[in-house]
């Protein structure tokens, strides 16, 4: 039977402090990663270390450089930015857009529609966050992750659909203990109801083909049951993915 690849994606966040720290790090998940089939592993550095990250990824075929967000206005006059453009040219595949650190931060519903159109337009990987600060006895969360994804998807066409990637990421779920993680369950729910949202809006053919991601205190020991059971194509790692013998230990267990 053919295996089909699942996409593993790190968000280093603000992390490390140093450069050399930075090419310490992906050294490390480049060696870890040799001979691990099946697995399409994403790194998102900071902004300041995409270069010497990208330097340094070497030909490793599943190693692949991403960022953790992009501002896609027009023009070259917004300080302390970074564009698309420049993300583009620098070798970033795939952008994050709509982590809730950043929702929290500075990005609206506007921004993260502007963001996702602008990233499947410019024909890169677009990661697209979506989660619920908590789950509601009533469901409440269902209905925010709805609004959450029709309005990020409002300004998209079908034709660029290809490079969507949606990562639903429960804000109460991250940063938090493997046993706080969502139970595979809940996690199963939730992917029925993303992917109708999606078919819905899109027609059942095109949304079979968008890989669903999970993301919010995955480490080794839940890994494997939140793909399985969950019905995930992959997961978004934070904290756990700077820790890198677990976080191969973590890629090898799936
Ligand atoms: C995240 O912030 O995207 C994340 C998944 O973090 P953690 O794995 O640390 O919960």
């Amino acid at each position: 039977m053919i295996q089909k690849t699942k996409l593993i994606v790190a968000n280093w966040k603000m992390n490390p402090e140093t450069e050399q720290e930075a090419k310490n790090l992906i050294e490390e998940v480049k060696v870890g990663l040799i001979s691990i089939k099946n697995i399409k592993t994403v790194v998102c550095p900071p902004f300041i270390f995409i270069d010497s990250v990208k330097k340094n990824l070497g030909k490793t075929k599943n190693l692949i450089l991403g960022a953790q967000d992009a501002f896609v206005g027009d023009g070259s006059s917004h300080t302390g930015e970074v564009g698309l453009e420049m993300l583009k040219k620098i070798g970033a595949k795939y952008i994050i857009i709509g982590h809730s650190e950043r929702r929290d931060e500075c990005d609206t519903d506007e921004s993260i529609a502007n963001k996702t159109y602008a990233v499947l337009k410019n024909n890169l990987k677009t990661i697209l966050c979506v989660g619920e600060k908590e789950r509601s006895e009533h469901g409440e969360h269902y209905n925010e992750i709805k609004k959450q994804l029709l309005t990020a998807l409002s300004k998209i066409q079908k034709r660029y659909i290809k490079n969507l990637i949606v990562a639903y990421e429960p804000v109460w779920a991250i940063g938090k203990k493997d046993n706080e993680a969502i139970n595979s369950e809940h996690l199963f729910e939730m992917t029925i109801f993303i992917k109708k949202i999606l078919s819905d809006l899109l027609g059942h053919d095109i949304a079979k083909k968008i890989p669903l991601i999970y993301g919010g205190s995955v480490n080794k020991n839940n890994a494997k049951e939140l793909l399985e059971n969950g019905k995930v194509d992959g997961l978004l790692v934070g904290r756990e993915s700077l820790k890198i013998k677990n976080f191969i230990d973590m890629i090898k267990s799936l």
